[in-house]
């Protein structure tokens, strides 16, 4: 773990950190573009492997189907090699959890136990951590990046008691840390603010208005094309 003395990690037989980017993706917009991207150049990283849930724990029911979502992450992530897209999630019939996302990467080939893993989050979830599954194990399995978002400052001031003290205890001013260990520091991502969220393009899509140059004109198409987020019925005035 982070705090504890690091256990070094040989380049060779691991490679070098990479970032695990999950989310509803209900639909993908360019505030998760630019965090992936942000990522990977001030952090270090490999690459990002994007990992849409099929069914969000902590959440209702999506707009848009799984299969749907999934779509749309390959075709706003397609052309970047620094991205690859992991349909795990979407194609278990179950509740997704990260904990049980990172723990079958652990075993795959693509990280194996000594990969440093970095969980990518927004300030937004990662204040909300104590509510996930076996949260506490995801510091024993990835370290994990917080991404600046508009309207959710970090403060540890204002963090759940138990994740602040994690907070204190495992943050790490500089990228360097994601690279001794595998898993287990804090460090923070202060990418561009981008004031983007997927309710607001929902609201968007079902208020009949346009949400271009919030998110990849091929989503937008894809989205409409399918009625993923159908216009609000809105009674005509007679
Ligand atoms: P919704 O509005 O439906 O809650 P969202 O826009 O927050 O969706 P998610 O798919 O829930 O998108 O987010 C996936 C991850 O991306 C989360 O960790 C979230 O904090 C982060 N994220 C989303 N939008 C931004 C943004 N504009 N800037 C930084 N992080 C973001």
């Amino acid at each position: 773990m982070c705090s504890s003395a690091p256990t070094p990690v040989p380049d060779e037989a691991n490679g070098a950190p990479l970032g695990i980017f999950g989310g509803t993706f209900d639909p993908v917009h360019f505030g998760h573009l630019r965090l992936a991207e942000e990522a990977i150049d001030r952090l270090g990283l490999a690459g990002v492997r994007w990992i849409p849930a099929g069914q969000p724990a902590l959440r209702g029911a999506p707009g848009a189907d799984a299969p749907h979502r999934l779509t749309m992450v390959r075709l706003a992530t397609a052309g970047n090699p620094r991205f690859s897209v992991d349909a795990a999630e979407v194609e278990a019939a179950r509740t997704s959890y990260t904990v049980l996302t990172l723990e079958r990467l652990r075993r795959h080939e693509c990280c194996g136990p000594r990969r440093p893993l970095v969980l990518l989050l927004g300030a937004d979830a990662f204040a909300g951590l104590p509510g996930w599954h076996r949260w506490r194990t995801l510091f024993d399995l990835a370290h994990v990046a917080i991404a600046h978002r508009p309207g959710y400052p970090i403060d540890a001031g204002n963090l759940p008691p138990a994740l602040a003290a994690d907070y204190g205890e495992r943050f790490r001013e500089s990228p360097a840390a994601l690279t001794g260990t595998p898993a287990g520091c804090i460090v923070s991502l202060a990418m561009d603010q981008l004031a983007i969220s997927a309710t607001r393009i929902r609201r968007l899509l079902r208020d009949g208005q346009s949400p271009r140059y919030l998110l990849p004109d091929d989503v937008i198409a894809y989205s409409h094309e399918h009625r993923l987020y159908p216009e609000n019925q809105i009674p005509k005035c007679q």
